[in-house]
């Protein structure tokens, strides 16, 4: 349960029609908008406009503008501003959060944490002079002759992101790109774009150039304009598994480059030597933080036979405790889901389950929190789970937990396995033979190991096989750097 309750207050009631910022102006779009709204209390926060082609192109033009004279900045002095930036979002993240939660409606911490992660980007990629360099070899081809591989930058990228982390998705990527010597497009989620309003008010302030980074809010048609403008050079994307599954395409048929985080169904293995209590508190964490609308949350458990029982009354009865409520109540510990539609969505999948024979054996399907009429859903647990119903094999992306059947590990690799997904997946056991066994034969990109949420630091790539990921690469470090940019090997015969 969680502490004395603490409201911590809206940074604002209501943030208006939002700007994009394009070549260091913040741009009003008189057309077609959206509305947005804060998913605890229902009410409308602000308006986002969907860009055209004409806002895209505004942008694109910029970007590819500012790309000589950034490029030729040495990569010093590109870090410098992103320690500057890194100075700025840890001096207003607390605003930052209170927006994230207005936003998206995670719990306040989690927000916070959010906020860290995307700072521990900005400090990994402030670390440009040592991620960029090139490597050589003296008489690599016969004596005299040195060959050398040089790292440069290509010019703008984008970044088309989901709503469920408002702002660190977006900082898997941009940091990496711009340190490195591109110039950016960010095109967040049009669910809950509120946030980067005050990121895009630090970029500036940190003095980045106009046109270095650039923001254009919109949905679907404006991150097709992006990925198909000619003066956009690469596309990281992140969200469900059919858009990343067509975006990749769309991009591949420009001959672009391209990296595509999807969707997930994420499996947690409880193994008969757990320890119980951490196991227990992990899985919690796991499947029902940020409302389970996370791509690493635990979806699915499979507790072995021997520890099932004892794992199944604790793991229901915290559960059942977890404080449901408006995230900027300092005692919530699980905030609503993105939308009403999403509500829908998720409550359809309980039914669903039931119906092909799931049990219910936790129902978040009434929740309600007084004074919030906001798209609340309980943590729910449907047990009697097999493997090939659709709660299993479709990602829900809510507070919902299906608990299948395994009597040994082998059986439990092959149900993970039998997943359309690849993401993550987490065992929790005190042997080091099982733990092994099962990071050898599991096909997912993260794998924990007694960890509940397998997310990699700034300085690992983030992991994702089959339907969860397209492409090569995924963000993050070193391997970010080299999706954004290109090697020249240059080969020297000296006289
Ligand atoms: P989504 O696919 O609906 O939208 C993601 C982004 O794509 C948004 O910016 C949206 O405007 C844009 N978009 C939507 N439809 C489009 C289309 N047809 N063409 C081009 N762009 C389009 O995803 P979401 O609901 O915002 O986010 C939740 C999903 O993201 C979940 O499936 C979750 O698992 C996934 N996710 C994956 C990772 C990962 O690393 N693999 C991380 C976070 C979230």
């Amino acid at each position: 349960m969680g502490s004395a309750r603490t409201f911590l207050p809206e940074a604002k009631a209501h943030y208006g029609r939002l700007r994009h910022c394009i070549g260091g102006k913040w741009i009003v779009q008189d057309v077609e908008v959206l509305p947005v709204s804060n998913p605890a209390t229902g009410r409308e926060i602000a308006q986002v406009p969907l860009a055209g082609d004409d806002e895209v192109d505004s942008a694109a033009t910029a970007a590819r503008e500012a790309f000589p004279a950034w490029r030729g900045t040495p990569p010093l002095e590109r870090g410098r501003r992103l320690l500057t930036l890194r100075t700025l979002l840890i001096r207003d993240t607390e605003m930052l959060a209170r927006i994230i939660v207005q936003d998206m409606g995670k719990t306040i911490d989690e927000a916070r944490g959010e906020v860290a992660r995307a700072i521990e980007n900005v400090e990994v990629a402030a670390g440009i002079p040592s991620l960029m360099m090139g490597y050589g070899l003296e008489d690599g081809a016969a004596k005299g002759i040195d060959e050398e591989v040089v790292i440069q930058p290509t010019g703008p990228f984008t970044a088309i992101t989901p709503f469920n982390f408002p702002v660190m998705v977006a900082f898997w990527f941009w940091p990496y790109a711009v340190a490195a010597g591109n110039t950016f497009i960010v095109k967040p989620s049009e669910q809950d774009p509120v946030v980067q309003d005050l990121v895009f008010r630090l970029i500036e302030e940190a003095g980045f150039p106009p046109g270095v980074v650039n923001l254009v809010h919109g949905a679907k048609e404006t991150a097709e304009a992006l990925i198909d403008h000619p003066d956009v050079h690469g596309i990281s994307f992140v969200g469900s598994t059919p858009v990343a599954r067509s975006i990749y395409a769309r991009a591949a048929a420009h001959g672009k480059r391209v990296q595509c985080g999807g969707g997930a169904k994420n499996f947690l293995v409880v193994m008969p030597d757990a320890k119980l209590d951490s196991a227990v508190e992990a899985v919690v964490r796991s499947a029902y933080g940020c409302a389970g609308q996370r791509c690493l949350a635990g979806s699915a458990v499979l507790a072995l036979r021997d520890i099932r029982d004892k794992f199944m009354a604790k793991f229901h009865r915290a559960a059942n405790d977890l404080r449901l409520g408006y995230g900027l109540d300092e005692a919530t510990e699980m905030g609503p889901v993105i939308s009403d539609a999403a509500r829908r969505r998720v409550v359809d999948h309980i039914a669903r389950g039931a119906e092909e024979g799931a049990r219910v054996l936790l129902d978040g399907r009434g929740a309600e929190v007084p004074d919030y009429p906001g798209s609340f859903v309980g943590p729910t647990i449907l047990g009697d789970v097999a493997p090939d119903m659709k709660v299993v094999r479709e990602e829900i992306f809510g507070p919902v937990v299906s608990v299948l059947e395994a009597d040994n590990l082998d059986e439990a690799i092959e149900t993970v396995n039998a997943s359309p997904y690849g993401n993550a997946a987490s065992i929790f056991t005190q042997s080091g033979a099982s733990a092994r066994t099962f990071r050898y034969h599991v096909q997912c990109g993260n794998i924990g190991i007694n960890v509940g949420v397998a997310a990699p630091m700034a300085y690992f790539p983030f992991g994702g096989q089959k339907d969860s990921f397209f492409g090569t690469l995924h963000g993050q470090g070193r391997d970010a750097i080299r999706f954004f940019t290109d090697h020249k090997v240059v080969i020297t015969r000296w006289p």
